[in-house]
């Protein structure tokens, strides 16, 4: 670790450079920018206390983005391995997160280390391509349908909304997790088709279950938001935004209550599309969460530079916080940073009664998780409404 001045309009690091450090700004500003068909598009701007060039910490990957100095800058260097304790003191902030992505680089580096032979491969394609051939007839027979799981208030134990999960009801087979499918449904371009049915048919299901539960009380159910997984292909993608607009449009539902939850991949990969798509959705009134908050390359550019309004903080954090001081320091670091930022946090993955008091503790208002409920089939959802919440052990 050692400290480095920049003269402004000086490059730290050039898109295709390795990428084998962290630098944290102590003074002055940096542009973090990317080339996207011959024009330069700016990711973010960032001053002190910012980290960038974390995507360095995670792969031997090439930076994907130039960052250039705009006023004089110094800045600390982290070599990826060179993380010591006096970083610790230095910057407590940093010293975490950049652990937390060294621990998934050592992972990262273990399955490289472990290639699979050649034959493993040649039956990976295989799998693939019967997979994109079910997956295909599956949709054409409307064999998909949302699962619901509650997000709860942590404070009063109600239920604030639910997110949508897909899954795939096989005639043969019964009923399919999205990790069988989600990955080939992507590389074959099908998640446009799966996520439209999910947003489609979960904003049905939702409504339906508002309507029986108004109908039992006399009186308009309390609102509940609905999040729904957004796959990064299909957000740089205006059709989107159309096929959002048609459906506030054809069922008057409240824009306020649909939060659209997506990953980093999309926006680094095409940040301009994807800004506009965001930009747009935002001025309808649809809210944006960043998904498995922590795990990805440079998550805190991002939020610089992209109308988000939510964090759903990963579980592999949210699991550890009983046994490890140092994801109870990450999770305390975001929900700071959400407040700092005025964005809502969310915890994902609280099995335990134990693990939500903490993430109360810690000032987060909303948890999702098997400790509340597991997501449950339409039926099971209206159920639970009608009953008045969640029946978690
Ligand atoms: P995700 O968006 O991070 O969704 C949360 C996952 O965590 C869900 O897995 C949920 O069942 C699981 N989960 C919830 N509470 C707990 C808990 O307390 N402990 C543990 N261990 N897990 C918990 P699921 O339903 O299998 O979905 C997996 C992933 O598949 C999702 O992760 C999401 O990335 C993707 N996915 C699911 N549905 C859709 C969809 O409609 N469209 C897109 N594009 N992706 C989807
Ligand atoms: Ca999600
Ligand atoms: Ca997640």
């Amino acid at each position: 670790m050692y400290r480095k001045s920049i003269a402004p309009g000086i490059a730290v690091f050039g898109e295709g450079a390795p990428a084998d450090c962290a630098y944290i700004i102590e003074r002055g500003s940096v542009e973090i920018a990317i080339e996207r068909e011959g024009r330069l598009v700016v990711l973010a701007a960032l001053g002190p206390g910012e980290i960038f060039g974390e995507a360095a910490l995670l792969d031997d990957h090439p930076r994907p983005a130039t960052a250039t100095a705009r006023t004089e800058l110094d800045v600390l260097v982290v070599p990826r391995d060179a993380v010591d304790e006096s970083l610790r003191g230095a910057h407590p902030d940093a010293y975490l997160l950049v652990r937390s992505l060294l621990t998934r680089l050592q992972a990262v580096h273990e399955r490289r280390a472990s290639p699979p032979p050649a034959g493993a491969m040649r039956d990976e394609v295989v799998r693939t391509l019967t997979i994109e051939g079910e997956l295909r007839s599956g949709l054409d027979n409307d064999e998909f349908e949302p699962f619901f799981q509650p997000i709860v208030d942590l404070d009063t134990g109600e239920i604030a909304g639910f997110e949508a999960l897909a899954r795939w009801r096989k005639p043969d087979r019964g009923l399919i997790p999205p990790i069988e499918f989600i990955g080939v449904a992507e590389q074959t371009g099908l998640i446009r088709e799966i996520d439209a049915m999910v947003l489609t048919s979960a904003w049905k299901g939702l409504a339906a279950a508002q309507e029986a539960v108004a109908t039992k009380h006399g009186r308009a159910a309390k609102p509940l938001f609905l999040s729904i997984n957004i796959a990064a292909e299909n957000f740089v993608d205006m059709q989107l935004v159309t096929r959002v607009r048609e459906l506030l449009g054809t069922t008057g539902f409240d824009p306020a209550l649909l939060k659209l939850e997506i990953t980093e991949s999309g926006l680094i990969n095409s940040p301009e599309i994807a800004y506009r798509v965001l930009t747009e959705l935002r001025a309808m009134g649809v809210s944006i969460a960043l998904d498995d908050f922590g795990t990805g390359y440079s998550s805190l550019s991002y939020l610089h530079r992209f109308p988000i309004d939510s964090l759903k903080i990963d579980r592999t954090f949210v699991h550890a916080l009983a046994s490890s001081e140092r994801s109870r320091a990450i999770v305390r670091t975001i929900a700071g940073l959400g407040q700092s930022m005025s964005l809502k946090v969310i915890a994902e993955g609280i099995e335990e009664e134990s693990t939500a008091d903490m993430l109360r503790e810690m000032g987060l208002r909303y948890g999702q998780g098997y400790h509340y409920s597991m997501p449950v089939g339409r039926a099971s959802m209206a159920a639970m409404l009608l009953a008045g919440g969640v029946v978690s052990s």
